[in-house]
């Protein structure tokens, strides 16, 4: 007798073994087995017929950190079949941090991460967790973040972390590790983290190994020095460590497509001398990020309030204009993806190029104005191409790079602001449809490898990422022939189809399509 029976569908387990017709029984939160069980009994028997029954997907890179505390049944993420989520992305989250410190941090992120009404306390990353075990819909995982560490030891503030702040924020990183975080995050284009140099990376990265962690790094895109190479230096922070590395959202550039190998030759380089590296993408030619990024280094220094502070001061708001880097593009490819007031919405999906000649102003002018107005909290995507043809080599490279056994796939989310990119609603999805338009790039059976248990091994989920007996119930139940996604980045809320169930520890969370409301996931991993 089981509790669910998943009857008549084809099982692709995560290993990357050929996908087969069995069924899967489930007791309590665990998978008890992966059989013919025709003959079976069970409490409620799920019709899987023509579907393909699949681990739950393992998103490694998402930025739902109070998101996801404040809607707690997260259907952006369920319906694409995504049951664990990794948090605390390119160094910045809020845990562990002082009641001033996140009050203050809270601000800064405002742009990326929203101001949602929610109860924000976390002075320990114990803490953090503690808030979504079993109170969310979809497990989690966190790491210990740079940005947020550095602010504990040394403020926010550009100076070196050496000394008696090195050693606390080193206190921090292993106080992290021994309550749950499975890595230590960067984001080199964000601050404080910008602030640090090599060798500071360095310093943190071995108290990461001694740990048993590895390096989540967003490669530098703030530079002190010319022709600096990030990707070398992420390498090098690896191998004079002793972590291993992972490389977020490690793309290809669109618009030159056919590139995979020279990209991630420095990567392989690195693994034929020993290094353990991994690396992650999600499907999309352009990202999404917040107004501060392009804040020259220096009006950053002692955090939003000072920021705020020289935009509101003519003269030094002239400087900053001057020296703004949308680095991410042009103004003419910086379209506003949230901006708090009501006011200002008309703005939302148009750039900043459109809406400073409409006020008949520069764009580094009034982009320093709103930037002032809201308070920082600007969010922005990034215009996508028009072309179909840089579409489709795009969409080749990606499903190029996702045969390399060492990637898998983080979606980048950011499940806030009035137009987000879409990537937080159809990412996985879109790599299902891809890989079906695109058989002879990669199989099924590999692309769900990379997107469960490869990621299930570089996070350290013992018992998630495969279909097998003993395992943890994360299933995901999809049509093979019709799942795709729907969200476009002029319409990013449509939900993906082809998704039929979802399974979190053996809770049904996404049913006939429908979320459930159960909120069933665990913080990973689970402390005694
Ligand atoms: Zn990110």
């Amino acid at each position: 007798m089981f509790d669910i029976i998943i009857k008549g569908g084809t099982v692709i387990d995560g290993t990357g073994d050929i996908r087969r017709r069995a069924d899967v029984g489930i007791q309590g939160d665990r998978i008890a087995a992966v059989d013919d069980l025709s003959h079976a009994q069970a409490g409620r028997v799920i019709d899987a017929g023509g579907m393909v029954v699949c681990p739950g997907f393992i998103d490694t890179h998402v930025h739902s950190d109070v998101a996801l505390l404040h809607d707690r049944q997260h259907a952006a993420g369920l319906r694409q079949g995504i049951t664990t989520e990794v948090l605390a992305q390119d160094g910045l989250s809020y845990a562990p941090l002082s009641r001033e410190n996140l009050t203050m941090y809270a601000k800064y992120l405002g742009g990326l991460n929203g101001t949602p009404p929610i109860d924000w306390d976390w002075s320990s990353v114990a803490g953090y967790r503690a808030q979504f075990h079993n109170r969310v819909a979809v497990n989690t995982v966190y790491m210990v973040p740079h940005g947020t560490i550095r602010l504990e030891a040394v403020g926010f503030r550009d100076v070196p972390l050496i000394g008696e702040g090195l050693e606390r924020a080193r206190q921090l990183i292993r106080q992290g590790f021994a309550e749950g975080a499975a890595a230590f995050s960067t984001g080199l284009s964000y601050y404080p983290c910008s602030y640090a140099d090599t060798d500071e990376m360095v310093a943190l990265c071995e108290t990461v190994a001694e740990c048993g962690g590895f390096y989540v790094t967003h490669l530098r895109t703030v530079f002190r020095e010319e022709r600096f190479d990030a990707v070398r230096e992420a390498i090098e922070v690896g191998e004079r460590s002793g972590a291993p590395v992972h490389f977020s959202h490690f793309r290809p550039k669109p618009g030159s497509p056919g590139q995979t190998e020279s990209l991630v030759l420095p990567l392989e380089q690195a693994i034929d001398r020993g290094l353990d590296v991994t690396a992650e993408l999600y499907p999309y030619p352009v990202g999404s990020s917040y107004g501060c990024m392009f804040l020259p280094l220096w009006a950053h220094d002692g955090g939003p309030d000072a920021i705020l502070q020289r935009l509101a001061h003519p003269a030094t708001r002239r400087r900053i204009a001057r020296n703004l880097d949308p680095s991410l593009g042009s103004w003419q490819s910086v379209r506003f993806s949230s901006l708090p007031s009501p006011a200002n919405r008309y703005m939302i999906g148009r750039t900043v190029a459109e809406i400073a000649a409409e006020q008949g102003v520069a764009p580094e002018e009034f982009f320093c104005a709103l930037m002032l107005e809201e308070q920082l909290q600007v969010g922005f995507v990034v215009q996508p191409p028009t072309d179909a043809a840089v579409w489709d080599g795009y969409n080749r490279d990606v499903l190029t790079l996702l045969t390399k056994p060492y990637y898998m796939v983080g979606s980048d989310s950011i499940p806030s602001g009035q137009q987000p990119h879409p990537r937080a609603y159809g990412c996985f999805p879109r790599i299902l449809r891809l890989q079906r338009e695109h058989l002879e790039i990669i199989s099924l059976e590999t692309l769900i490898q990379r997107m469960t248990a490869n990621a299930a091994a570089r996070f350290k989920l013992k018992d998630r990422g495969v279909l097998a007996a003993g395992k943890a119930a994360d299933v995901v139940v999809f049509n093979p022939e019709t799942v795709t996604d729907r969200a476009t980045y002029d319409h990013p809320f449509l939900f993906p189809e082809g998704i039929e169930h979802v399974l979190v520890n053996g809770g049904v969370a996404v049913s006939s399509g429908v979320v459930t409301g159960l909120l069933k996931g665990a913080a990973l991993p689970t402390l005694a």
